[in-house]
């Protein structure tokens, strides 16, 4: 029989997870269906009925995506550290009865930094934009890149100081506000981590941090030169890059956690890239 997977979101329209998994699929000649269902926003316990009945039907796993993060990794039964720390699960997965949450959020833009863009964290000064879900995943795959110094700046102080504290004996990770940074000095790699792009904002980032020789991430994708690229770019910064590696990163890592197999990612990033200019 087909196995099931779907992600499950709402809105979920703008969504390119069906066709990233199926492209996949393809690839890897693997039986199994990709859709996409649009999540109860209510009543209160509506989401975790929609999953049983997609593992019900036969549903072998999901992606999770806004706003249902936390409430699939509540209802789950087992969770990987990162997505412990994340508070979040991006991917579940079904099997003997029970519910598994993962989060590859931050291993997926980890990747797409190191491997497919070609730029090692290892002993570089790496700055984060911002202290939402996606920086929550995202920490402790950094740090597992060993940057020399992992900087993580907020508009809301207390919430990043929280966040970091969380996870503060697990190396050279500080926490600060956006007015720290004018003293901080320039970072191999500034990554706007913040959701100030998806409104045409830009965070209130100094543009002494960055570094001509240096590396700027938007983790949006498919808005071309967002305010923060432009920022990057008019500061001396050549190379900018958007989240859609980040977005097939991710996938290809659940993808692999439930099928045993690792999709090739290039053709489908390329796929999917809206050229920044
Ligand atoms: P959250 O809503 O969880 O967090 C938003 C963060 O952005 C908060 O830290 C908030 O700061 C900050 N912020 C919002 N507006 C501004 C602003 N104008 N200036 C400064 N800071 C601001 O969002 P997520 O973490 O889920 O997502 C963040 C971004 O990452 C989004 O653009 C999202 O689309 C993208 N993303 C991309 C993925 C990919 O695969 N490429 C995957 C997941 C996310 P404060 O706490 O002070 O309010």
């Amino acid at each position: 029989m087909t196995d099931r997977y779907a992600v499950i979101g709402n809105p979920i329209g703008h969504t390119k997870s069906p066709l990233i998994h199926g492209l996949f699929a393809q690839e890897t000649r693997q039986d199994m269906s990709y859709t996409a269902i649009e999540g109860p926003l209510e009543p209160h316990d509506a989401f975790a009925a929609t999953v049983r009945a997609f593992i019900a039907a036969g549903g072998k796993g999901m992606n999770v995506t806004a706003p249902f993060k936390l409430k699939a990794f509540a209802m789950a039964d087992e969770r990987s550290e990162r997505a412990a720390l994340a508070g979040a699960a991006n991917a579940l997965r079904f099997s003997d009865g029970r519910i598994v949450a993962e989060n590859f959020d931050g291993v997926g833009l980890v990747r797409d930094i190191e491997v497919n863009l070609n730029l090692p964290m290892a002993g570089r000064r790496v700055l984060i934009l911002g202290a939402g879900g996606a920086v929550r995943g995202a920490l402790l795959p950094f740090l597992a890149a060993q940057p020399a110094e992992l900087v993580v700046a907020n508009r809301d102080i207390a919430k990043v100081r929280a966040l970091v504290e969380q996870v503060a004996s697990s190396g050279p990770l500080a926490a600060c506000g956006y007015a720290d940074l004018e003293a901080m000095g320039q970072f191999d790699l500034v990554v706007n981590a913040t959701s100030a792009s998806l409104t045409g904002d830009l965070p209130p980032v100094p543009p002494s941090v960055f570094s001509p020789a240096g590396s700027a991430y938007e983790l949006a994708y498919g808005k071309r030169l967002t305010p923060f690229l432009r920022l990057a770019r008019n500061a001396g910064v050549l190379g900018i890059a958007d989240g859609v590696g980040m977005l097939v990163e991710q996938a290809a890592e659940a993808f692999d956690w439930w099928r045993g197999v690792r999709p090739q990612t290039r053709a489908v990033i390329d796929r999917l890239t809206v050229p920044l200019d």
